[in-house]
Parts: C-alpha cells; structure tokens; sequence
C-alpha cells in the first residue's frame, strides 16, 4: 500500500487532504501541532476508507521533532510514497508595525517546517527512486497581501523550494510541486469580518470562498499516477483570485 504523511492534519485542509489520499488507496500519517482530538478524527476519517492510520505530534517548526516525525511514520506505515507540506500558521500585522518575533515565527513554521520535513523524507524517496512531495503555499505568495508580509514571504519561498528541489531530484524520480489555495473556509480564514468576506469574495471570479475539498483533491492529484509527468509546478486553487 502506498504512505503518505501530512504535516498539520488535524484540521482544515490538512484533514482534507488526509482523507482524500485514504480514498485514493493510501495509509496515512497524521501529522499535529497540539490539536490531538482533531488528529484523532483525521485518524478515524482514514480508517472508514479501510487504510491504515496514525497520528504524530510534531513542532515541524523545530528541526529534531521534524526528521522524527518522518522516522515514526516510516517506522509505522513503511517508506513514505507521499510527503503533503501543509502545517502552517498566521501572524498578520503591517510592515511596519511587525515583531520580529511574529515574522520568525511564521518563517520558521511555514518555510523551516517544509524544508526539515522535506529533506527528512527525501532521502529515503532517493533511495527508493520515486515520491512526490506536495507543499502548500498560498496565492499570498503569488500575489502578495498587506498585513501579511511574513506568510507571504514564507509562502513564495516554498515556491522556491520546490521548484530548486524538483530540479534535483527529477532524475531520482521524485515530482515535486505546489498548490497555492486562495481564501479556504478554515479556522485560519474564520477571523475574516463580514466585509472583508465581502472583499475577497467581490475579488474571486468564482464568487466565493474554496472548501478544503476543494484543495484536497488537487493535492491528491499530485500525489498520483495521472501526475507522473508533472514537477516544479505550481497550481492555483484560488477560484481565480490570482489571476
Ligand atoms: P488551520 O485550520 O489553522 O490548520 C493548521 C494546521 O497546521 C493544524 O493542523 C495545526 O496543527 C498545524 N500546525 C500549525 N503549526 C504547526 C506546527 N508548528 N507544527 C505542526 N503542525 C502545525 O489552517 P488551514 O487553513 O487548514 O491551512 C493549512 C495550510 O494551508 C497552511 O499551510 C496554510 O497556510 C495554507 N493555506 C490556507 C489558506 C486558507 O485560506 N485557509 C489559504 C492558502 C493557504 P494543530 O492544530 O494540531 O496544532
């Protein structure tokens, strides 16, 4: 069977996008910050799917606690097939008035946490000549958005990241790509006041704010054999935001 491990699968779209990988026929790896009753669910979303299942708590923040979660759900489920890059946080403030403490922390979530990760699994993918690993950037690091300077910049450097790692290992086999979600209802989103739902809704050709499914199945997507030849890309699940 194939394995898959998604970072911050508790919630949101990482839950999704755990789901959608069991329907697709692949054991899961939950990955979690702290939110353990929702992996828990995640868990059990993937079992009704008759695929293995096992939640793992891991700061992908902190470089240890990143490669050991790689080690656990390889020792749990087998050699990792499928690597999803989705933990991620906002610290949104102007530019000017940003703590240093917020842009790093962002950074250190969003961009550090996809790299240890990353490079944790791809060694193994090496080996074994063939993965896919799909990171989840933002149209934000497309486009750019004021009040979010860090997540921008952390998001357009996983662009960068992937499309530099695709480069060098396509000829081990391993596709590397990227989704950049545009707004998707989420506890992330769920802050928004009633007029800037407005806003982003007034500014999305599509008229309304994405589902995690509607991510989900792209990402899913990536990770299978209908994507074989594609790496280094980047699709924008936006509703047309970005264009
Ligand atoms: P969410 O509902 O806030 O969920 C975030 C997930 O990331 C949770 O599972 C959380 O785990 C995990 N996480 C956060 N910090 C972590 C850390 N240091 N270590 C491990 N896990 C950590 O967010 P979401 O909306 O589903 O977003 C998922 C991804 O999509 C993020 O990368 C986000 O930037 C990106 N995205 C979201 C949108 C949107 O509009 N929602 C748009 C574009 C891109 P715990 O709760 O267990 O701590």
């Amino acid at each position: 069977m194939p394995v898959a491990l998604v970072t911050g699968a508790s919630r949101g779209i990482g839950a999704a996008i755990a789901e959608a990988l069991a329907r697709d026929g692949f054991d899961v790896a939950v990955g979690y910050g702290s939110d353990v009753a929702g992996a828990e669910r995640t868990v059990a979303a993937v079992s009704a799917h008759g695929r293995a299942a096992v939640a793992l708590k891991a700061d992908v923040s902190d470089e240890v606690e990143a490669g050991a979660l790689v080690d656990a759900a390889e020792a749990q489920l087998g050699p990792l097939d499928a690597v999803v890059l989705n933990a991620g946080i906002t610290r949104d403030g102007l530019f000017l008035r940003m703590s240093a403490d917020d842009w790093r922390a962002v950074i250190d979530t969003n961009l550090s946490g996809a790299f240890y990760v990353s490079r944790a699994a791809v060694r193994g993918m090496m080996r074994r000549r063939g993965g896919s690993i799909v990171a989840v950037s933002s149209v934000v690091g497309l486009i750019g958005n004021p009040g979010q300077a860090n997540y921008a910049a952390a998001k357009a450097g996983m662009i960068g990241m992937v499309k530099s790692l695709a480069k060098e290992v396509g000829a081990r086999g391993i596709r590397v790509n990227a989704v950049a979600p545009g707004y998707i209802a989420t506890d992330m989103t769920a802050g928004l006041s009633d007029e800037q739902r407005t806003q982003v809704q007034a500014g999305t050709p599509l008229g309304r704010l994405g589902t995690p499914e509607d991510v989900s199945g792209v990402v899913a997507f990536l990770c299978s054999a209908d994507a074989a030849f594609i790496t280094g890309s980047v699709i924008r699940v936006d509703g047309g935001l970005g264009i």
